[in-house]
């Protein structure tokens, strides 16, 4: 059965303030993980509906650019206070097309406002600087908004991922064309009505909805994109930033990792246990982020290991919407085969699998894409599932005997994302998470995030950064502007006999 042919729901996607279909007339299925089934469609936009979403955010540009800071702050905290009103809307929208359990997506979402909130205050109180020229000359530097930005988003925190752009795109002065994931678009199209009622003029706000080859690819390649900001995998990431590269606009990615977790031996058995369950297990693994390295101290590998297992047993995997629910399916087919996938690479391996390992099925869960919590020991570095993405419910375990080699461990991968770090003995903790090549570092915490802190990745995890002032900034441009404030008749070809200076 197909959503597009019954009478579920068919979402139109966003151009220019209105609600249309695609070009083409084509719709895809939206599929509920957590039964396999479709339950809703939207349209297959392609390059001619980026066409028009790119003319129409041109106009929206014209009028959102020229108005003053002040008026879109106020403009982004209604959205942000209309959001908040309706999230238990945007929370089962996520439920429903991630599986992620609704006690995540609540926590999570209860939190995308303060975005909306932050940026508003960023543009409200940015402050250029006058730089120190010299002579009678008085130099200031101007930000402007950069034009239409594309942006493109994965699957695994649909609105989170899509507010961190948004939000600083949008207080910056700039107009959008969003390119939400195939797999889960749905409150990115749900966004568009917070937006109209606080009073976002028509065409700043875009989303045509469709497939990475089509309306992803048009997007990033369009001559009047002014940057892409892209969440995703790596050789997604290193595709569209070489088009950005050859137009010479700003890319910004944010991409695949491969976080460590790692674990010293003043750290207490239950406390390191609950740290890699967060950290490894949160959105069935599906995170950036994930803690999918676990590397222990010598000393208390073995006890923290039996705990880990005891209690990734004891996990309620189940459907997202029930509130006892702890861990749900993984976001679709593809990704199941891919976690499957890897759990017999690493049995190929060596490695030995000492939780989970299977798809689960029965209690509520057939038909849906749910695997057990994973757990693989004696994992050694060079194993490809020690190296490679899996966003899954998937973590290795390593131990280590010296605060080098846990450095050498935590560095030995092309990623460099995140990393945390489990110390009660705060000196070395600081002297390890400095040590680290990777854009976040937690000390004794992990996940956690907040709009003025600078996210991104080293390495093969991408370049540039969501949150804080230096995103705000990334969405714009500088211009130096040098004012003469001296009436001194100035001729340089003059054979005067004075000292003639450039400044
Ligand atoms: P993908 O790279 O497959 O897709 C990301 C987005 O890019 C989707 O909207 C996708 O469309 C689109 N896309 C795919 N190919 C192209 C192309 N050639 N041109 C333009 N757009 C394209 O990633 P996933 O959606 O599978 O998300 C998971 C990945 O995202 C993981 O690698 C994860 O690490 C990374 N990620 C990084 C984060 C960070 O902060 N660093 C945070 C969260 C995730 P479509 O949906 O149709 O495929």
């Amino acid at each position: 059965m197909q959503a597009s042919d019954t009478d579920a729901p068919q979402w139109p996607m966003i151009i220019g303030g209105k609600k249309v279909e695609a070009q083409s007339g084509k719709r895809f299925d939206i599929i509920n993980p957590a039964t396999g089934l479709a339950y809703c469609s939207v349209p297959e936009g392609d390059a001619a509906d980026i066409d028009i979403a790119v003319d129409a955010a041109k106009k929206g540009f014209d009028i959102w650019s020229k108005m003053s800071a002040l008026q879109r702050a106020s403009i982004l905290m209604k959205a942000a206070d209309i959001l908040q009103e309706r999230l238990a809307d945007f929370v089962d929208a996520e439920v429903l097309q991630t599986g992620r359990p609704i006690r995540e997506m609540r926590a999570q979402l209860a939190r995308t406002p303060e975005w909306y909130s932050y940026f508003a205050s960023v543009a409200r109180t940015y402050e250029s600087k006058v730089h120190p020229f010299g002579g009678d000359h008085v130099n200031y530097g101007r930000r402007l908004a950069l034009g239409v930005v594309g942006l493109v988003t994965p699957w695994n925190h649909p609105l989170l991922i899509l507010t961190k752009k948004l939000a600083p795109a949008l207080a910056a002065g700039n107009a959008v064309v969003v390119k939400p994931s195939e797999v889960a678009p749905i409150t990115p199209l749900m966004l568009a009505d917070v937006f109209s009622e606080a009073g976002l003029p028509e065409g700043v706000y875009n989303v045509v909805t469709g497939f990475g080859a089509g309306a992803g690819a048009a997007l990033t390649a369009h001559r009047d994109i002014a940057k892409i900001d892209l969440t995703g995998g790596t050789e997604t990431g290193r595709k569209v930033a070489a088009l950005a590269g050859e137009r010479l606009i700003p890319f910004s990615g944010e991409l695949g990792g491969k976080a460590s977790v790692i674990v010293f031996d003043d750290v207490s058995v239950d406390r390191a246990a609950a740290a890699t369950l967060f950290a490894s297990f949160v959105a069935a693994g599906q995170t950036c982020v994930q803690g999918a390295r676990l590397l222990v101290h010598e000393s208390i590998h073995d006890a923290v290991l039996e705990k880990l297992i005891a209690r990734a047993n004891a996990l309620v995997v189940g459907a997202p919407d029930d509130e006892s629910t702890q861990m749900g399916p993984v976001v679709s087919d593809r990704q199941l085969a891919t976690v499957e996938k890897y759990v017999a690479i690493g049995k190929d391996e060596g490695a030995r699998l000492v939780a989970g390992g299977e798809r689960l099925s029965g209690e509520g869960r057939d038909g849906g894409y749910f695997y057990a919590p994973t757990i693989f020991a004696d994992v050694s570095n060079d194993m490809r599932i020690a190296q490679e993405e899996i966003f899954g419910p998937v973590v290795c375990v390593m131990k280590f005997s010296t605060e080098a080699e846990a450095v050498a461990l935590a560095n030995g991968t092309d990623f460099g994302l995140a990393a945390s770090v489990w110390s009660s003995n705060i000196a070395r903790a600081k002297r390890v998470a400095e040590d680290i090549e990777a854009g976040i570092v937690w000390i004794n915490d992990h996940h956690r995030i907040d709009p003025s802190s600078p996210w991104g990745g080293f390495k093969d995890s991408g370049i540039g950064k969501e949150n804080g002032i230096v995103c705000y900034e990334g969405y714009t441009r500088m211009q130096s502007i040098v004012l003469n404030t001296s009436e001194e008749p100035f001729d340089w070809f003059a054979e005067d006999g004075k000292q003639k200076r450039y400044s």
